[in-house]
């Protein structure tokens, strides 16, 4: 199969329909109309084999979570998700570029994309070690975008979803064990949170989507905001399987340092906490207040025993153990 026939058997019509998209794959660029009032908001995300993902896994999910990542981005910054580039790295050896493997990678995109109104509207394919990389676009209405700057002390921290299944799953894949469906679908096919990160704008005060971990991701936003916060532990939002291995092994850093949760992590100012409910009933996904800004600088966890623990990035594995 040649280039051009790759491009034009899965990419020339993935995803949505938009009268945004004057003109999409096939020609050097794509023409796109941007909304008077309106701000593009764009982010570029590269997964490599080996690097971010394990080289035999699902091309379907791996489809899916490639854009997924991307409009996790959008979501934290408020932005409706309209377009997307693809490029992709292919190498040379079969299965890994077959014609079966392109269409289930191609679904697993196309039907993420369709799912938020999403158009590809041109990418790049190229042979070397298997590599994408998705360019994500979205609108929101200009001075709109919510940033990780301007989280102030008072705010409630809050999480949407659930935190560290992902890094479960990647615990037991990496162990060689057969992780339990749902906690991999987690790591495979994250959910972008893009309607809560809609819901938020004009309420949450900074937001950030959680790809390395809460603790970090968290930290970007105090230092960005020039603020501190204490997180209550008891209060963090976990399922069953990851609560019972965080008290069977006491290690926290499996719901505060694993990556890949794409969970969105917001400061909310105390006196919209009584709508948190009302946006999380809308929106189909848990969102609950962990924790409350500070003023002056760093992360503050208590623990469930009621012990103050001080963390940063570099501390966490120390965090850990003394978490104990
Ligand atoms: P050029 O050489 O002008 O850069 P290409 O030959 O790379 O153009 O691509 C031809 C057309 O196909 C362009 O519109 C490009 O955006 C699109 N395209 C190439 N690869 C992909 C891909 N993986 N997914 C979507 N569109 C693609
Ligand atoms: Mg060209």
């Amino acid at each position: 199969m040649s280039e051009f026939d790759l491009i034009r058997t899965h990419f020339a019509a993935l995803g949505s329909t938009r009268e945004d998209v004057i003109l999409g794959v096939g020609d050097d660029c794509a023409l796109l109309t941007v909304p008077p009032g309106q701000q593009l908001a764009v982010s570029i995300d590269t997964l490599a084999a080996g690097v971010h993902f394990l080289p035999d896994c699902d091309p379907e999910a791996l489809g899916h979570k490639c854009l997924a990542v991307g409009l996790s981005d959008l979501a934290a910054m408020g932005a409706a998700p309209a377009w997307a580039t693809l490029a992709l790295t292919l190498p040379a050896d079969l299965p890994r570029t077959s014609p079966d493997w392109l269409a289930a990678f191609a679904h697993g995109f196309g039907q993420l994309a369709l799912a938020h109104g999403v158009a590809l509207v041109g990418g790049d394919t190229t042979r070397g070690p298997l590599s994408i990389t998705v360019q994500v676009h979205g609108l929101i209405p200009v001075g709109a975008a919510v940033r990780r700057a301007g989280a102030r002390a008072g705010d409630l921290v809050c999480v949407s979803g659930t935190l560290g299944d992902a890094g479960l799953a990647l615990r037991a894949l990496l162990a060689g064990e057969v992780p339990a469906s749902d906690l991999r679908a987690r790591l495979e096919r994250p959910t972008p949170r893009v309607a809560v990160g809609l819901a938020l704008r004009g309420l949450a005060s900074a937001m950030i989507d959680c790809s390395d971990g809460l603790a970090a991701d968290l930290g970007h936003i105090l230092t960005a905001s020039g603020v501190g916060a204490e997180l209550d532990l008891a209060a963090l939002p976990l399922t069953g399987a990851v609560a019972a291995a965080v008290a069977e092994t006491g290690d926290w850093g499996l719901p505060l340092a694993s990556g890949d949760d794409y969970e969105l992590c917001f400061c909310l100012p105390a006196g919209y906490r009584e709508r948190l409910a009302v946006i999380a009933a809308r929106c189909g996904c848990p969102l609950t207040p962990i924790g409350r800004v500070l003023t002056g600088s760093g992360l503050v966890c208590r623990s469930p025993a009621g012990a103050v623990v001080a963390l940063d990035a570099a501390g966490f594995d120390h965090f850990a153990a003394g978490a104990r």
